[in-house]
């Protein structure tokens, strides 16, 4: 470490708004030359929303209404409930991101939300989150480490924490998540439930607060494949304020579609199996092979995830930093933030966005700065090779199944490196980088714990992945 490394080290934070001890700037300085990120940081409960803030068993919800707000009792999800991720816009409820250092009360809902309230649904509030959508256990948020209700000794996951909690725990029927890396899958996999990441652009995101735009999708969480189709389809198509939204729904006439199974073939790829632990890996085998029960045949196919891992680690980190950098303004992929939003974003980096988010962003950021963008180029290009390959999987069967997590999920407290991110993302961020939509659900159990297996299909082909899930569900023990 050089003096040097060390100046420029203390000019990208600040120019990120981090105000940081020398100490720890050298802390995260020898991560990044490392490539080692810990990511440690403990958390106060505190704030409260508009409306009030709950108080449930797992802190899975933050600010709440007195009573659900209800538009219509008529619509395909009339009599269910619903949790917003505090990342997502509801007008006249305090908005957070997870951090002490983000707050506005927004005075529009996100159109995901919006289409939701349309179609039946009730809506209780917002729920916990890690802080800007980081991290994937649940420990870390501002408000509160979030409690799984499966084993409280187990994390929830994350990023996307409360609304798993609250989907599992029984609490509300439906919950938004938002996925860039895995944060919707993951904690439905810790959780026992299930959990849906749309294609990317399927679900408009106007109304969310970005973490890396060419990877962020909203998708819901719910305890069946049913309920969580429904959401999709209720959530999918343009939104004008979304600029990238696409212009595609969900395929279905009926839900009875979903039942449509006989005669696909699902893929079982080579990587995913074989760098997750034997225990699930097997766990998961045991269940695909009962597919065929539902006319589906099953195929070894290649897929080499190659680095991908480190690839979404760089690139997250890389398009976060900018959006910081940038106050707040989004380009590329962004989704048009409203203006009220963008300036609660840049209050809150004048405070600083806080030492779990420092640690996990600057040492990519720095790389970045610093090879001149080489290390993002590479990640992407990284993403590239991948998504050919994914074709090629593609050409030779419908869809893939995998286990969701490569290890049980883990006991509180055991995620703090980067090396400790891997094995609970490394099966779901290659999808982001790809665009194509994955659905999680639980299909076993070890020793107590939920085993979950995930079902990809090619972008804009969810409603394949949702019939292959719903075959995982009713073939599940
Ligand atoms: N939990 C993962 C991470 O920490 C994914 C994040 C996300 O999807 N928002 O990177």
């Amino acid at each position: 470490m050089t003096d040097a490394d060390l100046a420029e080290m203390r000019t990208q934070a600040e120019r990120l708004g981090f105000n940081l001890s020398e100490s720890l700037l050298e802390e995260i300085l020898e991560t990044a030359t490392a490539g080692d990120s810990e990511a440690t940081e403990t958390a106060t409960p505190s704030a409260e929303g508009v409306g009030h803030r709950a108080d449930d068993d797992e802190n899975a919800l933050l600010a709440v209404f007195d009573e659900p707000r209800v538009r219509t009792d008529s619509g395909p999800l009339a009599g269910t409930t619903l949790a917003v991720k505090d990342n997502i816009a509801v007008a006249d409820l305090e908005m957070t991101c997870g951090s002490r250092a983000y707050s506005v009360v927004p005075s529009e809902t996100a159109p995901s939300v919006d289409r939701l309230l349309e179609a039946g649904i009730g809506l209780v509030g917002k729920a916990n989150m890690e802080p800007f959508a980081m991290g994937p256990t649940g420990e870390f948020s501002d408000f509160g480490h979030v409690t799984n209700p499966v084993d409280p000794d187990i994390v929830a996951g994350g990023s996307s924490s409360g609304s798993a909690a609250a989907v599992a725990a029984g609490t509300v029927d439906v919950a938004l998540g938002t996925d860039t890396g895995g944060s919707v899958r993951i904690p439905a996999a810790c959780c026992g439930i299930v959990g849906v990441k749309p294609s990317h652009r399927l679900v408009p995101r106007n109304g969310f607060v970005d973490f890396a735009p060419s990877l962020d999708t909203i998708g819901p969480l719910a305890r069946d494949v049913p309920t969580a189709t429904r959401a999709i389809a209720a959530m999918a198509g343009p939104d004008p304020r979304d600029p990238t939204s696409a212009d595609r729904s969900l395929e279905f006439e009926t839900l009875d579609d979903l039942d449509d199974a006989d005669g696909l073939t699902v893929g079982i790829p080579e990587t995913p199996f074989e760098r997750s632990s034997d225990e699930v890996a097997d766990a998961v085998r045991t269940v695909t092979d009962r597919l065929s029960t539902l006319g589906i045949e099953t195929v070894p196919v290649e897929l080499d995830l190659g680095d991908t891992e480190a690839a979404y680690l760089n690139i997250g980190a890389a398009e976060f930093s900018w959006l910081v950098s940038g106050n707040g303004v989004t380009r590329g992929q962004g989704t048009g933030y409203d203006e009220e939003l963008r300036q609660a974003f840049a209050a809150a980096r004048e405070d600083g966005l806080g030492e779990h988010v420092a640690r996990r962003i600057l040492p990519p950021a720095f790389l970045d700065m610093t090879s001149g963008g080489a290390t993002y180029a590479a990640a992407r290009a990284e993403g590239i090779e991948f998504m050919t390959r994914l074709k090629a999987a593609f050409d030779a069967v419908d869809a893939l199944v995998m286990p969701t997590l490569r290890v049980r999920p883990p006991a509180v407290e055991t995620v703090t490196t980067r090396a400790d991110l891997i094995p609970v993302l490394g099966n779901t961020a290659p999808f982001n980088i790809a665009g194509t939509p994955a659905v999680t659900v639980p299909v076993t159990s070890l020793d107590g714990l939920p085993v979950s297996a995930q079902a990809v299909a090619p972008q804009f082909e969810d409603g394949l992945a949702l019939r292959v899930a719903h075959a995982l569900e009713r073939v599940a023990d």
